[in-house]
């Protein structure tokens, strides 16, 4: 099969790109490389059945080229990380809602199937713990930027459903929770490349407001496996599926964890979330996937542990600052 993946140079694009190479597919990346980054795809630009386009996801006739090239479309591209979000909300606005437009109506050409990536943000401050997909979202004002993430998510995925009810075209929605794991990096915000980066050079590990708030963290390598059921699923066309990991960590206690892995000294330091972030700021207290319809469709539930999660990213982190 011919896998087409906008974003396919950023953290869960490559490693989907490699997990597809490795079983004999072939692979079209597609990203203009803004957050993604060659370094991600450099070990797969040899080898047979992979090839690349930097370019822009908003770009129509560049995504129709090769939606029409390809079998099936993993819409991975948009603008991701708190930091970029809450620092850049017009390029973030933009990008993930007309990203989207363009990969579906192209998509829509041929009904060509559509996996599009949303995010565990769209829960927003809901409490309804653990969110269930077909649970209420309650986001903030919209003088909150980071509040502008969840619901450009939230409306591609209206879009996508949209189109497979006005268009046929078959759409698949996949809500992330915090995924994690090796070539991922601390420069967008995400707290464990963040704190392993951190711990890996004796600074201090900064935890953002009280560190009582929970978190749980997904490895990539369950991600990609979620992703390849569902799409080898036809039952999943029409659905929307969290993906990630449900095994609650404080981020404080993740601070620890990370230090103790790196055999690292480093101060655990609380910083006010005002100084963390360009603007007031509302952290989400807990995020828990309902897990139960991805595993009933799938039959498959994310299964790697914390620890070694942790183990695996502190390694990836402590490779990259060996060899830069
Ligand atoms: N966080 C932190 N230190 C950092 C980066 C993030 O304490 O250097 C916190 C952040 O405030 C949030 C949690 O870690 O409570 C997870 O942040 P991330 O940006 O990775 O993902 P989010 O769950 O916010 O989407």
């Amino acid at each position: 099969m011919r896998y087409f993946l906008t974003g396919g140079a950023g953290f869960i694009g490559s490693h989907l790109a490699t997990r597809l190479l490795d079983r004999g597919d072939e692979v079209l990346v597609l990203d203009d490389l803004s957050t993604g980054s060659m370094d991600n795809i450099a070990h797969l630009v040899d080898r047979p059945g992979f090839r690349y386009r930097i370019g822009s996801a908003l770009d129509l006739p560049l995504v129709t080229e090769c939606v029409d090239q390809c079998d099936i479309t993993f819409h991975l591209a948009a603008a991701v990380g708190v930091r970029l979000i809450v620092e850049r909300p017009v390029h973030t606005i933009e990008t993930n809602v007309k990203a989207s437009e363009v990969v579906l109506a192209a998509a829509a050409k041929k009904q060509k199937l559509v996996v599009i990536a949303s995010t565990s943000e769209v829960y927003g401050k809901s409490s309804a713990l653990p969110f269930a997909e077909d649970g209420d979202l309650q986001l903030g004002p919209t003088t909150h930027s980071r509040w502008a993430y969840a619901c450009s998510k939230a409306l591609d995925e209206w879009l996508g459903l949209a189109y497979l009810r006005e268009k046929q075209v078959p759409v698949i929605i996949v809500r992330f929770f915090n995924t994690v794991g090796p070539r991922q990096t601390g420069r967008y915000g995400m707290v464990l490349p963040n704190f392993a980066n951190q711990a890996l050079a004796g600074e201090p590990i900064t935890v953002y407001g009280t560190g009582e708030q929970q978190r749980c963290f997904g490895h990539v390598k369950d991600a990609v496996e979620a992703l390849l059921r569902l799409v080898a699923t036809p039952a999943a066309v029409g659905g929307v599926f969290n993906i990630g990991s449900d095994e609650e960590v404080s981020i404080r206690r993740l601070a620890e964890l990370v230090r103790d892995e790196a055999g690292s000294d480093s101060p655990i330091e609380l910083v006010p979330y005002a100084e963390a972030y360009a603007e007031g700021f509302e952290d989400m207290q807990r995020r828990i996937p309902d897990l139960t319809r991805l595993t009933r469709m799938i039959d498959f539930r994310p299964r790697t542990p914390l620890a070694e999660i942790i183990r695996d990213v502190v390694a990836d982190q402590r490779a990259r600052r060996a060899a830069r």
